[in-house]
């Protein structure tokens, strides 16, 4: 039978318990106490519940869940003593038939786990996309796994068992996240294109207008087309655009005023090995909603144009933005002759790949805001905290502003030996010092952070004290005033300490970008359409740079992010997200068009 959200929130709790049983492995306390929590609007409010009474439980109750789980490929599932669920999952992920290699392998990662974080490891084998891991993901996960900290993997097994939960439940309720599937299966095929030298090692690396950049712009411009967009192009600078036209006004339009255009869209170049989400969600989601519409025959009151933006990460040209840049005039003209480390300059890439290759056509591109209602983008979080909090989607405040230094300190290089401690100038000591009052005065923010990345002595010696030492700042937050009164006292500070240690410093400011606050009316679309699927609201910065910070300087933007897995972790090919996750973010883009589609909706 299945079931549906209604019946769960009127049967009695004895009743209502008997269908959750199951969700959580020999754990029903779990369920149990979540129905005190109804009705629940969706059934990702009551994953969200679940997984909140697990975290309120404790450490000793989280362990026990755990430990109530069997261990992969382990002794239970040989002696078929698994549950009928975990017979299910650990049977599609084909562990019952490893090779004997395989499941010796298998069992000396189980012997080793268990000795380091005395419970058994615990993986969502049918992985985020429902379907199943492949026997080799599994055994490549165990393994890196096993280096995590304690703590950390405490919290990974945790949230495997919410994924196993949630994968659970939507086969109770015959749920299939059928969007977020559709977009995971394109994201996939992307995927398939990489640059030559990582393709051959299974790497994902797309860098503006290689042969593989054209492949992946061709699919996106055939999926967009199959998804009944209106007109599908390549622009002068290599970006995708999709159109799917308004429905035609009921009164003419006064002179000169033409139906307004909402833009959305992000990139689908990649960093080399990165992830396949990283731009990429933010193309595909809204693609989806397209279909959706085309395939129920409805149109929106404005023009929905879905931007590919070519390039966004500054790879292989050092033109960082270039895609979202060229739409609101910014294209600097000596990018045209900036050569590749192949001696390839941008002119020739881009005759190569059949585009006009002229500042005339690029410039173009520049589209007039009046015509724009403005500009949203979805965006795979690239970070820690949805994932940590068990929550989906975010509701993005602000792309934070940023600035950037390069620094160095000048002390006395001595004898290691024979220079007493109260003697002297040790240039990386100050460094060190500064260091330590980056980390509790971008804290004392609560939304600041500050990094320095680089940190060396040149020509350092082990019995030398520093005389020398290198460093940069990277300093952000989410307004400008904000991040400018950190960089002041974080430059007080460092006269301060130079001062009293002895030494001398200079500091080259090499980067400031302004931050981009969400436009209030769009960040409370995304909120209400958020809100509407019963997962709470959880608003957050942007500590990364995105194509909206472009638009930003011309038209009202605002950000939703998507949770990733494996903690969050981007630019890198362990990036991840779940079908369900992304069919929310589906939903919620559904949700703020509709916001806009009037009474008829048709
Ligand atoms: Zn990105």
């Amino acid at each position: 039978m299945t079931l549906t959200l209604e019946q769960l929130n009127t049967a009695p709790a004895p009743e209502a318990a008997a269908w959750l049983a199951g969700l959580y492995e020999h754990s029903p306390w779990i369920a149990d106490a979540a129905l005190a929590h109804r009705p629940f609007r969706s059934l990702a409010h009551l994953k969200h519940v679940m997984a909140g009474i697990v975290r309120e439980a404790g450490r000793e109750a989280q362990l026990t869940l755990i430990r109530a789980h069997p261990e992969l490929a382990g002794k239970a599932m040989v002696s078929r003593a698994l549950t009928a669920e975990s017979t299910n999952e650990q049977g599609k992920a084909g562990l019952t038939d490893c090779t004997p290699d395989e499941f010796a392998h298998l069992q000396a990662l189980n012997t080793a786990y268990n000795t380091s974080f005395g419970f058994p490891f615990i993986l969502a084998v049918r992985g985020p996309r429902g379907t199943g891991l492949s026997r080799q993901e599994i055994i490549t996960t165990f393994e890196q796994r096993l280096a995590n900290h304690p703590d950390f993997e405490l919290a990974e097994a945790l949230r495997n068992i919410h994924r196993i939960a949630e994968l659970r439940l939507n086969d109770k309720f015959g749920a299939e996240p059928r969007q977020g599937n559709q977009v995971w299966d394109w994201q996939e095929q992307l995927s398939a294109f990489s640059d030559p030298g990582y393709l051959e090692k299974g790497q994902l690396t797309v860098t503006y207008l290689t042969d593989a950049h054209r492949a992946a712009a061709r699919l996106i411009e055939q999926t967009m087309r199959d998804s009944g967009f209106d007109e599908v192009s390549v622009d002068a600078v290599g970006n995708v655009v999709g159109r799917y036209k308004a429905r035609p006004h009921p009164d003419p339009l006064p002179a000169g005023e033409g139906v307004k255009t909402l833009m959305t869209g992000s990139h689908y170049d990649t960093v080399r090995n990165g992830g396949k989400y990283d731009g990429r969600l933010g193309i595909f989601v809204p693609v989806a909603c397209v279909a959706e519409l085309s395939r129920a025959g409805k149109r929106l009151p404005f023009d929905f144009e879905v931007m590919a933006f070519a390039e966004e990460e500054g790879q292989r040209y050092k033109a960082t933005f270039l895609g979202s840049g060229a739409l609101i005039g910014q294209f600097n003209p000596a990018w045209l002759d900036q050569k590749d480390t192949d001696g390839i300059s941008m002119r020739e890439a881009m005759q190569h790949a059949g585009l006009p290759a002229t500042l005339e056509a690029i410039r173009a591109l520049q589209r007039k805001p009046a015509d724009y209602l403005g500009f949203v983008e979805v965006h795979i979080e690239q970070g820690p905290v949805l994932n940590e909090l068990d929550i989906p989607l975010g509701i993005v405040t602000s792309i934070n502003g940023g600035v950037r230094y390069t620094c160095e300190v000048t002390g006395m290089a001595s004898h290691a030996g024979t220079t007493p401690m109260n003697r002297r100038r040790d240039a990386a000591l100050a460094v060190a010092e500064l260091a330590l009052y980056v980390e509790q005065r971008a804290a004392r923010d609560g939304d600041s952070v500050g990094t320095i990345g680089i940190w060396t002595v040149p020509g350092g010696s082990t019995n030398v004290v520093p005389g020398r030492c290198q460093f940069t700042l990277d300093l952000r937050a989410p307004n400008d005033a904000q991040r400018d009164a950190m960089v002041a006292d974080v430059l007080a500070e460092l006269k301060t300490i130079c001062e009293r240690r002895g030494v001398h410093h200079t500091t080259e400011e090499t980067m400031r970008a302004a931050a981009a606050p969400s436009a209030p009316a769009w960040q409370q679309r995304w909120e209400k359409a958020v809100d509407s699927l019963g997962v709470p609201l959880y608003r957050m910065p942007s500590g990364a740079g995105h194509d909206a910070m472009k638009l930003h300087e011309v038209m009202p933007q605002a950000m939703l992010f998507v949770r990733g897995q494996n903690s969050g972790i981007s630019h890198n090919p362990l990036e991840s997200t779940t079908s369900d996750d992304i069919d929310l973010a589906v939903q919620a883009f559904q949700h703020l068009l509709s916001q806009f589609a009037g009474p008829s909706h048709d």
